[in-house]
């Protein structure tokens, strides 16, 4: 029996999780669920799953929750409990940054980690991964395209890999050249051609920056350079994504879109058992195809690779001046395609903040944050 500490609960992913760990009751005990503002469905998922903590950035105060689930009041409880020995892996699916501070704890005590949360690498990928080294913690990718990656390489060595391939659906702009990006709204947007996920996710599928946000975390997953990482847009979303090897072979993961088989697979590792997942049926014609991303209607992929290529500071400034400006967009304050040109901005303002320290990293993003603020006041 594996104890799971489940952050990002309510969420998408969060749900999902819970419905991997409903199948697999015998394997799994959800030990405490973390979540933000929804406390009525966190206090549903407690009373169905008992847990021995629960811990929302909202108040859950007036929800009724089993005699046995203690409540934590802060972040830095929710850090010791995470970290505290009866914990065996947690998966992080909160949205944005808050995700890190609780990831990092559970790292410095050893724990694997199960990551949804690719801001977490984005935002701070040297403090992780060297936290990773030093505790001997695994970081396994719940992202589907960094899970199949992972997958693929397998046992073999990080210089037998040539590049690394970023399946990306394309969003629902994508073949839609009729269609003016500054005209777009919140809710065209928030039509994902093959994915259900959360808001924040899905404008970032639309205007890519997603798939920039995953240039990034590949880099910091599988040691890659920006070159090696590549992006080919596949609008089935069944190939995951693939890997090249240095003899030229090219291994891919494939699937129909389904997360919770990345999160069966994060907390099963290393072991292969019967999922939720339905298989592939080779009875019906299935066509993949492959194209090239437009880079001059979405210019997201060009921004990340100057932000993964500067390094230091620049992935920080980069997520937190996309979630401005996704934020200021969703609200209807600025047009769709003014996102990049926010993030563009930021990152030539803020880049070469410095980043060695969390606390640099943390002062680092809020800068970016008041400075995307401002382009986007401009731009409102
Ligand atoms: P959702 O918006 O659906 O869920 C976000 C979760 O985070 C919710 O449970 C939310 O709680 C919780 N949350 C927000 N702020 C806090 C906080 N301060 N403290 C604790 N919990 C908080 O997002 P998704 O599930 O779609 O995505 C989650 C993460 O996984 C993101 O980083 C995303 O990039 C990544 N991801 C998602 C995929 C998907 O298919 N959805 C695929 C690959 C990666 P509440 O709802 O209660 O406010």
């Amino acid at each position: 029996m594996k104890n799971v500490a489940v952050l990002g609960s309510t969420g998408s992913i969060g749900t999902n999780t819970l419905k991997v760990l409903r199948n697999n009751g015998e394997r799994f005990h959800a030990i405490g669920l973390a979540a933000g503002r929804n406390v009525q469905r966190l206090a549903e998922q407690a009373d169905e799953f008992r847990p021995s903590w629960v811990y929302a950035e909202g108040d859950v105060s007036s929800q009724r929750l089993p005699n046995d689930t203690q409540v934590l009041h802060s972040q830095d409880e929710l850090c010791d409990a995470v970290a505290a020995s009866d914990v065996d892996i947690v998966l992080c699916a909160i949205s944005g940054t808050a995700g890190l501070k609780p990831v990092l704890a559970a790292i410095r005590a050893g724990k694997d980690i199960a990551l949804a949360s690719k801001e977490v690498l984005v935002m701070a990928g040297a403090i992780v991964t060297e936290a990773c080294k030093k505790s001997g913690s695994k970081l396994l990718p719940v992202d589907s395209e960094h899970c199949a990656i992972f997958q693929c390489i397998d046992q073999h060595p990080a210089d037998s890999v040539s590049r690394v391939i970023l399946t990306c659906s394309g969003g629902p702009f994508h073949k839609r050249a009729d269609i003016n990006l500054a005209t777009v709204t919140p809710e065209q947007a928030l039509k994902h051609p093959t994915w259900n996920m959360g808001r924040k996710i899905t404008i970032d599928s639309a205007t890519l920056m997603n798939k920039g946000l995953e240039i990034i975390e590949a880099g910091w997953l599988f040691g890659m350079t920006e070159p090696q990482v590549e992006v080919v847009i596949h609008p089935q979303s069944i190939i995951h994504s693939m890997v090249e090897f240095k003899d030229a072979s090219i291994v891919a993961q494939m699937g129909y879109p389904d997360m919770c088989l990345p999160i069966h697979y994060c907390l099963n590792y290393p072991e292969r058992i019967p999922s939720v997942a339905r298989p592939m049926d080779f009875s019906q014609s299935l066509n993949l195809t492959f194209e090239k991303p437009d880079t001059q209607r979405f210019p997201a992929l060009d921004i990340a690779r100057e932000a993964m290529r500067h390094g230091g500071a620049a992935g920080t400034v980069f997520n937190a001046a996309n979630e401005v400006a996704v934020q200021r967009f969703c609200d209807g304050d600025i047009p769709f395609d003014c996102i990049p040109a926010i993030v563009r901005a930021t990152l030539e303002k803020d880049a070469s903040l410095p980043a060695t320290t969390l606390d640099e990293i943390l002062a680092a993003d809020a800068i970016a944050r008041r400075h995307a603020a401002a382009f986007a006041e401009l731009k409102a």
